[in-house]
Formats: C-alpha cells, structure tokens, sequence
C-alpha cells in the first residue's frame, strides 16, 4: 500500500509527485495504482490529471446512496454531491472505479439502495468494509454489531451481483458469511475467541476486533468443522475479488480525511 495525504496538499501541486509515485510503484513490481478521493471528491479535471499521471482507477467511499446519511459519515456537507460528481467524472474518463462502504451501525438499513447507485455510475465492483469498534481506528460509537449488520450487507451483496456488480465484503468473520464466504477478500487479522482455535477458517479468517469481544463475547461466533476450510477463499470470483480490492493505492485529499 503507498498512500500519500496531505492537508495543504492540491491535487495540481501534486500530480508531478503522484506520477513519480506511480512509476515508482511499478518499478517496484505493483501491477496497479489506485487513487481514492477524500470527503471532498475530486473534479472532472482532477480525475483527468490523476489519469495522465499513471493512476489506474480510483477507489470511491460510499456510506449511503443519498446525501443526509452520506453525509453523517463523511462529517462534511456536500460529500454526497462530490462523490457523485467524482463517479460521473471517471465514467466520462473511463477511469476504472471501484466503491467501498464502511458498514456501520448507523448505515446498515440504507445500504440496500447503494448497489443501484454504483451499478448506475459504472463501477466495476462494490467492497462493504466492516468498521471496527477498537484500535486503531476507534470507532466504538458506530461500529455495527454483527450480527445485526453483517445480514443487511449479505442481502445487499446479492443485490450488487444481480445488478451486475462484483461484490465483496471485508473485515466479517467468515463463519457469519455463511454461503457467501467466498465474498470476503483478505482483511487484516484482528482477535480471536477462545473457540476460534478449533475452527477449520481460522487460517484465512480476520476475526473480531479485541475491543468488539470485550464488550459482546464471543457468542455470535460459530467456530466451523476443519472440512469446511476448503470453502473460504478458492474460485475464480473470489480471486477477482481479491485483485479488485487489494493492491497499492494512494490516498489522495485537498481537506481532512475520512472520519470512519
Ligand atoms: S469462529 Fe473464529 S476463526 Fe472461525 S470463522 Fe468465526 S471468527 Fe473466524
């Protein structure tokens, strides 16, 4: 992952830098290099800069698809507005475009609306990314509870797939997935249940945030058998998968960045 952010930082001051760090990326042996705005978007010209100076799609946070609950999350008016400008401008471009939504305890009965909205502005695939209670992000006063939320965006992944989307979701135990484990693309591992060590996912599984079983244990949890194993993470999708939403990627914000 390269990521540059810089509040002072314009992206016309930028770009000489951005190029630099394009090429430098690819000399490094990165296949791609994805730039993904802040709360205040980026314009036509901006996104047809980034494109000159080598990046290769841009990688959009969507918490909503209207602009109050946007917004909210966003901690910035008008955020909607840009990032729905930001995804008509790389569509004009024919910049590749990816979306990702934090799941979060607030978004979780909007998120429905939202694969409509980014099959309509032609992205290429939808991430929902589990926001996480504790460290190090500390997002304990809107961090979903799992068993409540992770059923929405399972619901609204089969959406996103019948509005032809590719469709993940990060950051979930596997063994809340059910038959959609091969959504989920690799996550950082976080903590783990007592129960966890028997369970046959636990190889590729990111777990539960320590904060999270602090405060709700583990009983949501459902270690699975070691035959099961086999049915994370194999397949042609969820390769597809994992290289749409990994990779290196820069960061790129004329104002604050995203608050969740
Ligand atoms: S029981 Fe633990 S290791 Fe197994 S899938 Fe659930 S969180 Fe992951």
């Amino acid at each position: 992952m390269l990521r540059g952010t810089g509040g002072a930082l314009t992206l016309a001051g930028a770009c000489e830098a951005i190029a630099a760090w394009s090429a430098a990326a690819r000399a490094a042996g990165f296949a791609r290099v994805l730039a993904a705005p802040g709360p205040a978007g980026l314009t036509a010209e901006d996104v047809a800069a980034l494109k000159a100076a080598g990046v290769d799609g841009l990688r959009v946070r969507l918490y909503a698809a209207e602009a109050a609950a946007h917004d909210w999350h966003a901690g910035r008016e008008g955020s909607f507005r840009a990032a729905s400008a930001t995804l008509r401008a790389a569509r004009t471009a024919r910049l590749p475009v990816t979306v990702t939504t934090p799941l979060t305890r607030s978004n979780t009965r909007v998120l429905a609306a939202v694969p409509g909205l980014v099959a309509d502005v032609g992205a290429l695939g939808w991430q929902v990314s589990v926001v996480a209670a504790g460290r190090p992000q500390g997002h304990g006063a809107v961090a979903p509870r799992l068993a409540v939320a992770v059923p929405y965006a399972l619901q609204a992944l089969v959406a996103a797939e019948r509005a032809g989307l590719l469709a993940a979701i990060a950051g979930a135990p596997l063994c809340l997935l059910g038959p959609l484990r091969d959504r989920a693309v690799p996550s950082p591992a976080q903590a783990f249940a007592a129960g966890c060590s028997e369970c046959g996912l636990r190889a590729s599984c990111p777990g539960v945030d320590a904060e999270y079983l602090r405060r709700f244990d583990a009983g949501e949890l459902a270690p699975a058998r070691s035959g099961e194993a086999s049915a994370a993470g194999g397949g042609l999708r969820a390769q597809r998968l994992r290289d749409m939403f990994s990779g290196p990627w820069l960061e790129v914000s004329e104002a604050a960045c995203w608050p969740i």
